[in-house]
């Protein structure tokens, strides 16, 4: 320990004071170089390096078309189907939606409650469309009137 305190106060004059030519100085100088920072740190940065690094980047993508059926038009169109990779042409059918029910309401509420106010029902236009794969069957998408 003391040898090498001394060496690290002062190497420029025990060097100098050699003098030597050729080739003690830098033989001698590189083995006493690396204990320094060794010494000065025995055990901090080897634990502090070991911090798990968080990860909160994934959940900014959120996952909203996979379950949900995509707004689709009113006619069959040309998707690939996320149920069965395939790209198909839509199978449309129609559905009593909101709309009609809603309309058939109106209808009952005005008067018209002798039989017209199912005269939505018979109304395509009305009507949700309900897009099918015709290989799976999947359900891939829906046009909603309102
Ligand atoms: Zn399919």
């Amino acid at each position: 320990m003391e040898e090498k305190a001394g060496a690290l106060g002062a190497p420029p004059p025990y060097a100098a004071s050699l003098g030597q030519p050729g080739q003690p100085e830098p033989a001698w100088q590189d083995p006493a170089a690396p204990p320094p920072p060794v010494i000065a740190q025995p055990g901090q940065t080897t634990v502090m390096v070991q911090q798990p690094p968080p990860v909160p980047q994934p959940q900014s993508v959120v996952v909203t078309t996979a379950t949900m059926p995509m707004r689709m038009s009113q006619f069959p169109a040309n998707v690939q189907c996320p149920n069965c990779r395939n790209t198909v042409t839509t199978n449309t059918h129609q559905e009593n939606g909101t709309l009609v029910w809603l309309t058939a309401l109106i209808l009952l509420l005005i008067g018209l409650w002798l039989g017209c106010c199912l005269i939505p029902f018979c109304i395509p236009a009305l009507k949700d469309t309900i897009h099918t794969c015709p290989i799976c069957q999947f359900t891939i998408g829906k046009h909603t009137q309102i």
